[in-house]
């Protein structure tokens, strides 16, 4: 994964810092995290200079309510709708102290839309690769989604908080874990409910 591709040093430290090795452990193939909790999503947020990065993993099921490959077209069309939702950056985050635009948005949803379906190139299925086929114990098995927002700031010094819309339109997170990471500072906070404001300074 390339979550922190630009500054990896920071925060390998930050996230060790604030016990978040099984991210880190997640980054070198697709294990489960240690705490895959159905509800409870985890948002990284890291600002160096005027980049900002806001990254979101969370298990699929607060996201499309199921885990497993979309076979249906009632899944297909859930997953199909909370892909678009979470590439609508502009609804789900906004910015307090300086005004911040999005440069790229990476949605993964790999774990439960084949890779024909997702209309993009992930690594191709091959036939008897056995981690692409988990249709005997699906019912067991959790997944991931993740996304990842990188934008350029007019002031990343001046932004003193951000707005996170993500319980509006994925009502089944009702907890989200939030570690953040500045210039001048760091911290984790949680929102629960209807919560949406983190104050960064
Ligand atoms: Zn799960």
């Amino acid at each position: 994964m390339k979550l922190f591709f630009r500054y990896p040093n920071i925060l390998l430290l930050s996230i060790a810092s604030l016990a978040l090795q099984a991210k880190a452990a997640s980054d070198h193939g697709h294990k489960q995290h240690e705490a895959h909790l159905h509800g409870s999503a985890e948002l990284t947020l890291a600002i160096e200079a005027d980049s900002l990065e806001i990254s979101l993993e969370s298990p699929a099921a607060n996201i499309v309510g199921f885990e497993h490959r979309a076979t249906s077209p009632e899944q297909v069309n859930a997953a199909t709708k909370a892909q678009a939702a979470l590439n609508s950056a502009e609804r789900l985050f906004s910015f307090t102290g300086s005004s911040c635009y999005l440069q790229k948005a990476s949605i993964d949803m790999s774990a439960i839309i084949e890779p024909d379906q997702a209309h993009d190139t992930h690594e191709k299925h091959h036939a008897g690769d056995g981690d692409h086929e988990h249709h005997d114990d699906e019912e067991d098995s959790h997944s991931e989604l993740s996304a990842v927002y990188h934008y350029q700031c007019k002031s990343g010094a001046d932004i003193s908080g951000i707005t996170v819309n993500l319980h509006d339109y994925f009502p089944a997170i009702e907890n989200l874990k939030i570690m953040w990471l500045t210039d001048s500072g760091q911290g984790a906070v949680e929102l629960t409910g209807e919560a949406k404001f983190v104050r960064l300074r």
